[in-house]
């Protein structure tokens, strides 16, 4: 099977239509999203009713837990406090009902999906060999797909020792079964690796694969919208960085 895996939304609808344009062209059996549909972007209604018809499955991100007040919200930046408290307002019943309902944790053919890590699924960011090994050890799985740090990566486990690297657009990277993986797919709505270009992956569960793809989306129009909505400006200028 062909797994389509989106992760961290974020609100930005034209980031989103963006990959599902550019998923049209690729061949895949499913979808999944890894969570955070909500926070820092304009449009959370929208991206939650534009993806949930067609999402095999999903799994909640902490920006969704803080949108619907299931979380505490003062180990956010400032921004990301005001993000949250907009989204609040703007949110509609059958958007917050969504969200409540995801679970934290997710199983696909075998592969695990959660937002942040296996040890700590809504919340924990793995940025480095030492967290991932944390995961690894503390749960069974073979194949785990993340997102949450908005920076694609690919963590490998074999014989107790984690290497990392990075993920190239359009390479497919294999995942033989001697090893065991994290894969961070990236951010779909607030890339944060220095290219502002939404990010998803492509992965193969039969002879196991990953590919990341990159894809161009108008931002400025994001840009708009934030600002006529108030939205604090940073966040805004953050989307043309990747950053
Ligand atoms: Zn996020």
């Amino acid at each position: 099977m062909r797994l389509a895996v989106l992760s961290d939304i974020h609100a930005n609808l034209e980031a989103l239509e963006a990959v599902l344009a550019h998923l049209e062209a690729q061949s895949h059996d499913a979808l999944v999203c890894l969570g955070d549909f909500v926070g820092y972007g304009p449009d959370p209604n929208e991206c939650i009713d534009r993806l949930k018809g067609q999402l095999r499955a999903a799994v909640v991100g902490n920006h969704d837990l803080a949108a619907i007040g299931a979380r505490p919200i003062d180990d956010f930046n400032l921004f990301a406090q005001e993000a949250v408290l907009w989204t609040r307002q703007v949110l509609t019943n059958t958007s917050r009902d969504y969200l409540a309902a995801l679970p934290e944790r997710a199983d696909v053919e075998g592969l695990l999906l959660v937002h942040g890590s296996p040890r700590m699924p809504a919340e924990e960011y793995i940025l480095d060999t030492r967290t991932a090994r944390a995961s690894f050890v503390a749960d069974g799985f073979r194949i785990a797909l993340v997102g949450h740090t908005h920076q694609p990566a690919l963590f490998i486990e074999r014989n107790h020792r984690v290497s990392a690297r990075g993920l190239l657009p359009e390479v497919s990277v294999p995942l033989p079964p001697s090893h065991r993986y994290i894969v961070n797919v990236g951010s779909v709505g607030q890339p944060r690796d220095g290219d502002p270009r939404a990010s998803y992956a492509i992965v193969e569960t039969e002879a196991p694969s990953v590919t990341l793809h990159r894809v161009p989306y108008p931002y400025t129009q994001t840009q708009g919208k934030m600002q006529a909505a108030g939205l604090p400006v940073l966040l805004g200028e953050r989307l043309a960085l990747g950053r």
